[in-house]
């Protein structure tokens, strides 16, 4: 007897609740739960986290690309004047990487949107309106770090 909703083993338990997802369930309706122990097909929330995490990436690489050339240079690098791809070292390597990430999550906004929402939806913990509004704040945090990361001294060097 496992629970419909999250797969959990429900044998023995003293009351028709499954402890890891809150779902009711009654012994002697086999509609409400299950013999074998699937589990409901969705996003799993780790992956959502790990997709949330994901900006930190570019924060990261965008900045070291930065502190690469300025290691590189021996002073702090100046917009329209010091070309990252002409610099030696690293710093192309770090450049390149840096713009690939930045891609990557113009590309990846919508689809972690869309995971999000599946998640909301389908997903398999009961607290999951909890869960997304943390994530979406983390997001927001993200994207405001990014904004201003870009729109700093750092990022007109970088983008100019
Ligand atoms: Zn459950």
């Amino acid at each position: 007897m496992f629970c419909l909703n999250c797969g959990y083993n429900l044998f023995g338990l003293p009351n028709h609740i499954c402890p890891e997802c809150g779902s009711g369930f009654n012994p002697s309706d086999e509609s409400t739960y299950s013999h074998t122990a699937h589990r409901r097909r969705s996003v799993p929330f780790r992956l959502v986290c790990l997709m949330t995490l994901y900006p930190l990436i570019p924060l990261a690489l965008v900045w070291a690309t930065w502190l690469a050339a300025r290691l590189h240079l021996g002073r702090i690098p100046k917009a329209m004047a010091d070309d990252p791809k002409q610099l030696g070292g690293l710093v192309p390597v770090a450049y390149v990487a840096a713009y690939l990430s930045l891609g990557g999550l113009l590309l990846g906004a919508p689809i972690y949107a869309a995971a999000l929402l599946i998640y909301g939806v389908w997903g398999r913990e009961n607290d999951r309106s909890i869960r997304v509004a943390l994530l979406v704040i983390v997001a927001a945090i993200e994207t405001a770090l990014v904004v201003i990361l870009l729109q700093s001294s750092i990022g007109q060097w970088f983008l100019d």
